[in-house]
């Protein structure tokens, strides 16, 4: 079955590096998996300038509408569309973690994300996971995606969560495969019970959280993994290319 493949670039990338990715990445990728690239914002059109047909998709990291409709600073979801995005993502947990510094809402985010297909980042920390809380927290943050007042704002046909543990984004770390495919169960389960409208079928969950070309295969293949949200390694072309190759 095709998978997603979604690379996060943050807040890396020039010119040049675009230019030598697409060199490599549309020379070598031969697989049908579903791709997604996330560039960061000012970079997006000129990822989009590489796309024919459905070679790949581009998304967006954030909407930033929080001042309302005059605002210094910002990126709305009409401004993603124009530029050729179909996805943002909402929720990422260096976002949630901004918090500290103003009121960050992902509920504010998916209500202003008409018509892009919104990948909704969940993830407990270290220490939820060490008190035996994931699966609260995995609840807490999923009510925002399944909450009923969102409807029919919420214009994606489709749910998809990526299950991101903050402990292992950028640290080497991952939970064991069973880990993963057990909550992947959990957070299916809860959203099919709990969304408006998604339906099982509906719904996709992605893992992301140190995933590389040594282990992509094994998390791939794990039951209930839709796919894959990936940060370090989609900056190594070579290395993102191959997972993006990978036939499960
Ligand atoms: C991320 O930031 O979404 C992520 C998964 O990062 P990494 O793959 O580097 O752990």
């Amino acid at each position: 079955m095709n998978k997603i493949i979604a690379g996060n670039w943050k807040n890396n990338g020039n010119i040049e590096f675009i230019k030598n990715y697409f060199d490599f990445f549309l020379k070598n990728k031969n697989s049908n998996n579903q791709i997604i690239l996330f560039p960061p914002d000012l970079y997006i059109s000129q990822v989009h300038s590489y796309k024919v047909e459905k070679n790949f998709s581009v998304g967006g990291q954030r909407i930033n509408s929080d001042g309302g409709s005059t605002h210094t600073s910002g990126t709305t979801s009409e401004m993603f569309l124009d530029n050729g995005c179909d996805y943002i993502l909402i929720g990422h947990s260096e976002i949630r973690n901004l918090s500290d510094q103003y009121t960050y809402s992902a509920a504010n985010d998916l209500y202003n994300s008409n018509g892009l297909q919104a990948i909704f980042c969940v993830g407990e920390n270290e220490d939820s996971k060490k008190s035996g809380n994931t699966c609260d927290v995995l609840k807490k943050q999923l009510e925002d995606l399944c909450c009923k007042d969102n409807y029919p704002v919420i214009s994606s046909k489709k749910a998809i969560i990526a299950y991101e543990p903050v402990w292992a984004i950028g640290t080497g770390n991952t939970p064991t495969i069973d880990n993963i495919s057990h909550i992947h169960r959990f957070i299916k389960t809860y959203v099919s019970e709990n969304h408006p409208f998604a339906k099982e079928k509906d719904i996709m969950v992605l893992y992301g959280g140190s995933v590389n070309s040594k282990n992509a295969n094994d998390i791939l293949s794990a039951p209930n993994v839709d796919g894959v949200l990936i940060g370090g390694a989609s900056l190594d072309v070579k290395e993102f290319t191959t997972i993006c190759n990978l036939k499960i």
